[in-house]
């Protein structure tokens, strides 16, 4: 076999290349690009530049690599010192075009760098479609499609984590099982679509009261959970009293002025016993059983006493 035919054929090989191929030498001078490096990197066809003054060419004449900085010098220093520090080091670079690179470079032990860069510009923007799609199908996941709250599975995925954090750290976590009033009648009074107008709305004032740290969310037809940590049962009333008011300070359905809304809450402060978060779920649910048969549009926590047997 004639080695020398064969090294010319791979040099002519090379220059048809979908890949940018350039050789530096130990002192970083460019000794071998093919056609791809030249034109990516906008160097003239006879040119064998040394990298920096490459690079410095990418940055004033804005061509091959986007360079973005205000001092050419200090990031050629700070790049150059990672630039022969391993002997395979990959990286994605942004192009001035709008291209993204994936660039190898192949340090050999006489010094010898070879460098290999690829367009890797429709993967990366399938990366992107695909980024956006699986932010899409989570966000589907966890949100309730009418209220746009966290959905039933999400919220008590979340209260689990808020509960363990609230014992590890030892501080209060107070949990308000909330319960529209009468609903079912606002519904067979003003038909399904005022009904949905009213949870929207209920949803959107209850949102409105959230603190960053809380958690809200609709875990059934007409009812809500809300979570908040570092809360005792006496400062959720509070947020729950203005919530009220905020309320009555509005019209839930612009199209029928008269009708006014109001909920029941039952309210459970985490406690010793509590072995889980449902466990603290379960006792704010009874307490919310416990202010329905109360009269409603209250608020009882669990230590209160209550009266017995009537149903919701
Ligand atoms: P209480 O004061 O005891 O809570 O009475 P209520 O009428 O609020 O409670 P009930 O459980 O009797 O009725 C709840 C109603 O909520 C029944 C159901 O049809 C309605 N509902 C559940 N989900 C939706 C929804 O997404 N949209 C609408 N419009 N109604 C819903
Ligand atoms: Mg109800
Ligand atoms: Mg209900």
């Amino acid at each position: 076999m004639n080695t020398d035919h064969t090294r010319l054929r791979l040099l002519d090989c090379l220059d048809d290349a979908a890949s940018g191929i350039a050789l530096f030498d130990p002192d970083d001078r460019l000794r071998y690009a093919n056609d791809y490096m030249r034109a990516s990197y906008g160097i003239a066809p006879a040119a064998y530049p040394s990298w920096a003054d490459m690079m410095r060419n990418c940055f004033h004449a804005r061509v091959g690599l986007l360079i973005q900085t205000d001092d050419i010098e200090g990031w050629l220093r700070e790049i150059g010192q990672r630039r022969r520090q391993t002997t395979l080091r990959c990286f994605e670079s942004d192009m001035v075009d709008g291209r993204w690179m994936r660039v190898t470079e192949t340090l050999h032990e006489n010094g010898w760098l070879l460098n290999v860069i690829t367009d890797i510009s429709t993967l990366k923007a399938q990366e992107s479609l695909l980024q956006q799609a699986r932010d899409h199908a989570v966000q589907l996941a966890i949100t309730d499609p009418l209220t746009g709250l966290f959905n039933r599975r999400h919220v008590f995925e979340q209260l689990g984590a808020l509960f363990q954090q609230a014992r590890s750290l030892r501080y209060p976590l107070t949990l308000a099982a909330i319960d529209l009033d009468h609903f079912k009648q606002i519904n067979d009074n003003h038909g399904h679509s005022v009904g949905d107008q009213v949870l929207t709305h209920f949803a959107r004032k209850l949102e409105a009261r959230r603190r960053p740290q809380d958690l809200v969310g609709r875990i059934g037809g007409e009812e809500f959970l809300m979570a908040l940590p570092n809360t005792t049962v006496q400062g959720t009333r509070q947020v729950l009293t203005r919530l009220r008011q905020d309320l009555s300070d509005s019209r839930p359905v612009p199209d029928h002025p008269q009708l006014r809304l109001s909920f029941s809450s039952g309210l459970a402060q985490i406690k010793a016993q509590d072995t889980d978060a449902s466990a603290l779920y379960q006792r704010a649910d009874r307490a919310l059983y416990g202010a329905k048969n109360a009269g409603r549009a209250r608020d009882l926590d669990d230590d209160a006493p209550t009266t017995s047997a009537k149903q919701r």
